[in-house]
Order: C-alpha cells, then sequence, then structure tokens
C-alpha cells in the first residue's frame, strides 16, 4: 500500500486554440488522500481544470502538474494512472456490467482470475453483484452510475476524477447515491478531485472546496469556511442565499434605518451593509425588534417557511422560520437578527 497521491498545480492556465481562455493561471496542491469540489456556475472551468488533471488537455506553457514529485505536465492520461468518471456514463453499451468492470484489467493484462476477483470485490463494494450479467441498457441512471464508478475504481487508481456524476439523475437517487460515494471516498482513502455545480454536493463531499467563476478561483477552504466567512461578492451571492442590508454609523453606533444596534460592535465603523443569512434573524415581540418588514411571499418548503420581506432597505429580504409557523402575505412583522452572525459587506 502506498500513500496516497498529492497533487501540486503550479501556474496551471489553459487557453484554447480559438483563443478561449478556459482557466487562468492557478496554483493549487491537493493533499494526499483529500476529495477536492471544484464548484462554480457552467462555463466556469471546472472540466477543463479536471481534464489538465487527468491528462486529456494539456495546459499553456509556463504550467505544471506534479503527481508527488512526478512531473506528469507531458504524460498522457494512460501514463497517469487516473479513474475518471463523467456525467454521461461512458460504458460499453454491449457489454455486461461484469465485462464493463473488468475492461480496466483487462487492458493492462491482468490475469483472469485475479481480474475476476477484482471484479467481485468492485461489485460487491458498489452494491450491484445482482446485477453484474446484465447489459448496461438493463440498467436504471443510477444502475449505471455505480457501475462507472466500480470500473473507474477497479484499477486502483492513483488519482479518482469526477466530473459531475450524479448531475443526470434524480433528487432522491442523487442525495443516495452521494452519501455511498462520501462513504466510498472515505474508505478508499484515493485523492478524488470532484466536480459539481450543486452546492449541496460540494458541502457534503469536499474536504475542501475550490469556488471558481470565470476561470478564476474565487476561494478555496472547507464547506465552513465558504459559507460563513465568503471572500468575494461572487461566493457570498453563489452559495445559499445572501442578504444586504444597508448600514449606517451615528456617533459610533451601527444603525439599520433610524435603529440603532449597539451590539454590532464587532462590524468595522466604515462598514456601509452588513450581510445575513436566512436563517440569522427571527420573528420577535415588537420592542426587540431591530426592524420591522411586510411579508410579500411565503413558501412553504417543509422543513422550513422562506419569506420574502420588503420595508427595509432597497432589496427584499430572504428570511427562514419554522415550518409550523403560519404567516400570511401582507403581514407587518418585527424582525430580529442574530447580531454575531452579521457580516461586514464584501
Ligand atoms: P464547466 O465545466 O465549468 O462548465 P468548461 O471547463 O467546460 O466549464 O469550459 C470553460 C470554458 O471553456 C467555457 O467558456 C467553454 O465554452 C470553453 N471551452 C471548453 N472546451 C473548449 C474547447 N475544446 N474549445 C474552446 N473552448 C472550450
Ligand atoms: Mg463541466
Amino acid at each position: 500500500m502506498t500513500a496516497a497521491t498529492a497533487i501540486s498545480l503550479s501556474q496551471t492556465a489553459k487557453t484554447f486554440p480559438d483563443g478561449t481562455r478556459a482557466l487562468e493561471p492557478l496554483d493549487l496542491k491537493i493533499e494526499g488522500g483529500e476529495t477536492l469540489v471544484l464548484l462554480g456556475p457552467s462555463g466556469c472551468g471546472k472540466t477543463t481544470l479536471l481534464r489538465l488533471i487527468a491528462g486529456l488537455e494539456t495546459p499553456d506553457p509556463g504550467g505544471s502538474i506534479l503527481f508527488n514529485d512526478n512531473d506528469v505536465t507531458p504524460l498522457p492520461i494512460e501514463k497517469r494512472n487516473v479513474g475518471m468518471v463523467f456525467q454521461s456514463y461512458a460504458l460499453f453499451p454491449n457489454m455486461s456490467v461484469r465485462q464493463n468492470i473488468g475492461y480496466g484489467l483487462r487492458v493492462r493484462r491482468m490475469p483472469d482470475n485475479e481480474s475476476r476477483k477484482r471484479t467481485d470485490e468492485m461489485l460487491e463494494m458498489m452494491q450491484i453483484t445482482q446485477l453484474a450479467d446484465r447489459t448496461i441498457d438493463q440498467l436504471s441512471g443510477g444502475q449505471r452510475q455505480r457501475v462507472a464508478l466500480a470500473r473507474a475504481i477497479a484499477v486502483r487508481p492513483q488519482v479518482l476524477l469526477l466530473d459531475e456524476p450524479l448531475t443526470a439523475l434524480d433528487a432522491l437517487l442523487r442525495e443516495r447515491l452521494r452519501v455511498d460515494i462520501d462513504a466510498l471516498l472515505r474508505s478508499l482513502g484515493t485523492t478524488a478531485v470532484y466536480v459539481t455545480h450543486d452546492q449541496a454536493e460540494a458541502m457534503a463531499l469536499g474536504d475542501r472546496i475550490v469556488v471558481m467563476d470565470h476561470g478564476k478561483v474565487e476561494q478555496i477552504g472547507t464547506a465552513q469556511d465558504i459559507y460563513f466567512k465568503p471572500k468575494t461578492a461572487f461566493v457570498a451571492d453563489f452559495i445559499g442565499t445572501m442578504n444586504r442590508l444597508p448600514l449606517a454609523f451615528t456617533d459610533g453606533v451601527a444603525h439599520i434605518q433610524d435603529t440603532p444596534i449597539p451590539e454590532a460592535n464587532n462590524l468595522p465603523s466604515n462598514a456601509r451593509e452588513v450581510l445575513f443569512r436566512p436563517e440569522e434573524i427571527e420573528i420577535v415581540e415588537a420592542h426587540d425588534a431591530h426592524f420591522k418588514g411586510r411579508v410579500e411571499t411565503a413558501f412553504f418548503l417543509g422543513d422550513r417557511n422562506r419569506l420574502v420581506v420588503s420595508g427595509v432597505g432597497a432589496d427584499l429580504l430572504s428570511i427562514d422560520v419554522g415550518p409550523r409557523v403560519v404567516i400570511g402575505v401582507g403581514d407587518e412583522l418585527p424582525f430580529r437578527l442574530r447580531v454575531d452572525a452579521l457580516m461586514p459587506s464584501i
């Protein structure tokens, strides 16, 4: 058993022949055994970065990629010992599940008995033993993705690369397979890079998350870092829902509209705006309120009610209250902020 592979990118950039700059120069160290998630909107360069790590694309001159101490920059994918899983399964439709999983082992000339044993292990690990003799077109989307995962890990790759593997699946299946992938990545201990545009998936799977936009890294951190301490306006708005309220300092005391908030002394006195999440605010008695707002819309979401509130600042606010609170559109309600959760604007 060798130690998990660390990946180091240095000044890695990608410009396509048509001039599209898909990735700005990037320095990034991925720890051995880490699951790193690349998160960002469509077109931000996630797949390009993954393909550079895979060896399916070459970086612009000056960029380099190391697996541990080995410079793999000039190596094509078949010399990098990586496993890949895509959104579109890329399985062989006319082969059985077993043949698909064993494919990479045959290519590597593993003896038949060993290959059969390894394939059985993979079938069991992905809980698809009962599907071993079916062909791919006899499988559901979720089952196909389990086969694709089994095939990718059968060869015991140094690095596992996953590009939106769950995007094509329906919500319930996606959540179930996400839990299984999480357990799988942890038990394998393989270094993994996982691409998604789904923040719930990113937060659930990533030891660290790289938030990207327009070919650039906006922030790298744990799910908590990114949610509670967004470094840029893009990250604040892309991850979860963020409210913005105008803030004014009068005689050194923070005010929201005309209400003094003396507890807000952790905010810099040059802050003109505060940011807060929908869950950092509650309905209170009028005398405890920081402001009053009017409910424009109320969405019942099962685990909570999401209110859209006007009357404070120019923007509408999103506010979460408990699922059993009865709220009517048009209600005027007193609200109180959790002052220690307020962030100065960025
Ligand atoms: P994501 O995976 O985040 O959706 P991609 O990495 O696929 O983004 O694409 C990043 C940018 O590079 C996009 O603007 C895309 O149109 C462009 N792009 C991707 N592949 C190519 C290519 N082969 N030639 C030219 N432009 C490309
Ligand atoms: Mg992509």
